[in-house]
């Protein structure tokens, strides 16, 4: 292990792509310019050809097909070298492992090695103008007619929208069905047909990523169902447990610009309190303890929950909380890193007197991405209420 550890260090030592000379966006959610994009989709095939990614897939489909070990190797050497991420991380992440566990033998032939070698990016289309954590209410429609689908409707808040040649699609196929999830069905759906139109969304960081996206008689072939119609409600819901980290199965690669409370705690070195270093002051060194403590808690919770016998209590508590924990962890650490600044704190990007070129800033306001998209925190701690605690519903 110490010398596979060894070769991908090395290997991501020299092959790390230069520095851009454009604002490295955060995540696959703040994707927006094409020179982001291009640049990280050389990334990740690059990565992806080395062998380093998707490494536990199949090898018949362009995997590893090694065991996990190794990808977590791989994973922690990237994190610890702070390489860029890989941009098609709907697809790495979420659809991926999804058509791997329940897709047929041509889907997985069709799809899987495009979404790791980023020739294929994903986007997801779950959420729409009306309905976003009230899921089954997808309105979007998908009327059969002979050998295609034609949709209708409108998804929003399409992470990856722009660049994607795949959507996961939730739709209507039966609105009269017996139950409201007993009418939708999913879809494997191509976004370079007639009829899809995508319009760039601009968030408060004034940085792009995601998209409106418009169906207006877009006609896709029959075999882009997934499952059988009717399906929709039973696949989205294993596609969030792909997303939300509670299903493992995952491609690999960093998906995000790691912040840690280490980072902090050099910010705390720099920042001035009163005319001396923040890190002096015993009440910030109090929080930054705790920034460090519950980093350091969250990591050991992850190599918990890989050992059943020490979960055996509450086997979902940590899979099913790690979204909650570890978006709503990163929105407070950027707080906190804002308000050891000061007045500086008011700084923004570009600004030749913010601390570390407004990054700090960048990230507070990026932060609340996480906490929303996937299912909002509220929703995620419902989720934990319910069926970690067993709390009743209302
Ligand atoms: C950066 C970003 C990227 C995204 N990318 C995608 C994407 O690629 N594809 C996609 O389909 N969607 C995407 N989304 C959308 C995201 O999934 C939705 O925004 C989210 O599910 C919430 O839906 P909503 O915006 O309609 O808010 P609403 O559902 O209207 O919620 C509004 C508020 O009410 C609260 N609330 C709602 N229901 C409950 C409840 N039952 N109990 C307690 N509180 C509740 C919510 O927590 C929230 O605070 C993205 C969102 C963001 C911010």
């Amino acid at each position: 292990m110490d010398e596979f550890r060894a070769e991908v260090a090395a290997w991501l030592r020299e092959n790390r792509p230069p520095e851009p000379d454009f604002l490295m966006p955060e995540s696959f959610m703040e994707v927006g310019t094409d020179a982001q994009f291009n640049y990280l989709r050389d990334w990740q095939r690059r990565v992806f050809e080395a062998g380093y990614l998707g490494m536990t897939w199949p090898k018949e489909y362009g995997g590893g097909g090694q065991p996990q070990v190794m990808q977590d190797i791989v994973n922690i050497e990237m994190a610890r070298q702070n390489v860029p991420f890989m941009p098609n991380t709907i697809g790495l992440n979420w659809a991926g492992p999804l058509i791997l566990a329940i897709g047929t033998e041509a889907e997985k032939q069709k799809y899987i090695r495009g979404i790791l070698s980023a020739e294929d990016i994903w986007c997801q289309g779950f959420s729409e103008p009306d309905n976003g954590s009230d899921l089954a209410a997808a309105s979007t429609r998908a009327v059969r007619d002979g050998d295609e689908y034609v949709l209708n409707g409108s998804k929003i808040w399409t992470s990856l929208g722009t660049y994607a040649k795949y959507m996961i699609l939730l739709a209507r196929t039966n609105p009269d069905a017996a139950s409201r999830y007993a009418g939708l069905s999913y879809f494997l759906a191509p976004m370079d047909v007639a009829g899809v139109e995508v319009q760039p969304i601009r968030k408060i960081t004034g940085e792009y990523g995601f998209t409106q996206t418009f169906f207006r008689d877009a006609r896709v072939p029959v075999d882009c169902l997934m499952g059988k119609e009717g399906e929709g409600w039973k696949i989205a819901m294993q596609t969030l447990t792909f997303e939300r980290g509670a299903s493992g199965g995952q491609a690999g690669g960093l998906s995000m610009v790691a912040v840690s409370a280490a980072d902090v705690v050099e910010l705390a070195r720099s920042a001035m309190r009163d005319g001396r270093p923040a890190i002096e002051d015993p009440l910030i060194r109090d929080q930054l303890i705790g920034f460090l403590v519950e980093e350091q808690g969250d990591r050991l919770c992850g190599a918990r929950a890989r050992i059943p016998a020490l979960c055996s209590e509450r086997p979902g508590a940590i899979p099913m909380s790690g979204k909650l924990r570890g978006t709503e962890f990163r929105r407070r650490l950027c707080q906190f890193a804002i308000s050891l600044q000061g007045a500086n704190g008011a700084r923004w990007v570009g600004d030749a007197h913010a601390y570390a070129d407004g990054l700090w800033q960048r990230s507070y306001f990026n932060a609340f991405s996480a906490t929303i998209g996937g299912g909002t925190s509220q929703v995620q701690a419902n989720i934990v209420g319910e069926r970690v605690l067993g709390l009743p519903k209302d």
